[in-house]
């Protein structure tokens, strides 16, 4: 155990650093993978040239592949406003370089004609949504929190969830107002996209998350998003701190690993 104190507006609680939940999916060079837009499924060749095989399968003194990678597809990623805008922060400049405190809030997806949230006009009645409504039941109201991690239900089949047959549920404009308001700087979820797969081309929720378009960099632009994470069963609702482990690249995505560690209230 590596307990750490955390203080928060007057709060102390304890948290565990030697004890990590992983919200990354495993990168499985195999094609078991979700597959969103039917986006490329990450592969890995051997390297060869110059009488070398980068495979020891195959005669080689070592393993030496090249990766191909398409984070928005297949794998947990995190975004930058880099993903709408060459001139904004890449994911190498928005990641944080610190623990983050995190809110984790399970909410129940529901139909788009149950609800009077809005969309872009894209929607269908049919469609599942995360409603402010149900979002703002679940998430208590605690100061200092920079992040959040939302899990959609029911969590079924996630991992390796074919999103063109299936498409995924995504938040009406008034959910993802809400997060902004609430001053969350770091957005996790289980869900391919902040968007409906079919939008019109316009990424009205990523819009609002940023704040774009405006001109310069506000703060807002320092933002990410992390899409396709997915949280371990048994994993209760509450305060946590993130690390967002993301590579340093120099673009808009990179696949990434949130690791959360529990918080708990000292008495
Ligand atoms: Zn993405």
């Amino acid at each position: 155990m590596i307990e750490a104190r955390v203080t928060l507006e007057g709060s102390t609680y304890r948290a565990d650093l030697a004890a990590g939940i992983d919200l990354a999916l495993p990168v499985d060079f195999n094609g078991r993978n979700p597959s969103f837009y039917d986006l490329p499924q990450p592969r890995l060749t051997a390297v060869e040239g110059g009488g070398f095989v980068g495979d020891t399968a195959r005669g080689g003194s070592c393993n030496c592949s090249t990766l191909e990678l398409t984070p928005h597809g297949s794998m947990t990623h995190t975004e930058s406003a880099a993903h709408l805008d060459r001139n904004e922060a890449t994911i190498a400049e928005a990641a944080p370089n610190q623990l983050l405190v995190c809110q984790l809030v399970s909410v129940q997806t529901e139909l788009f004609s149950d609800g009077n949230e809005s969309y872009n006009g894209f929607e269908a009645a049919e469609d599942w949504i995360v409603s402010a409504a149900a979002l703002q039941a679940n998430w208590p109201t605690l100061p200092g929190v920079q992040s959040l991690v939302i899990r959609t239900l029911p969590d079924k089949g996630k991992a390796r969830r074919d999103y063109g047959q299936q498409p995924a549920p995504y938040l009406s404009h008034e959910a993802i107002e809400l997060i902004v308001a609430r001053g969350v700087d770091h957005l996790v979820l289980d869900l391919p996209s902040l968007d409906r797969h079919e939008d019109g081309g316009t990424l009205p929720n990523h819009r609002i998350f940023w704040q774009l378009p405006k001109g310069g960099r506000a703060a807002a632009h320092q933002r990410t998003l992390t899409e396709l994470a997915l949280v371990p069963q048994g994993i209760p609702d509450g305060l946590y701190l993130l690390d967002l482990q993301v590579p340093r690249m120099l673009c808009d995505a990179a696949p990434s690993r949130p690791l959360l560690f529990s918080l708990e209230l000292e008495r």
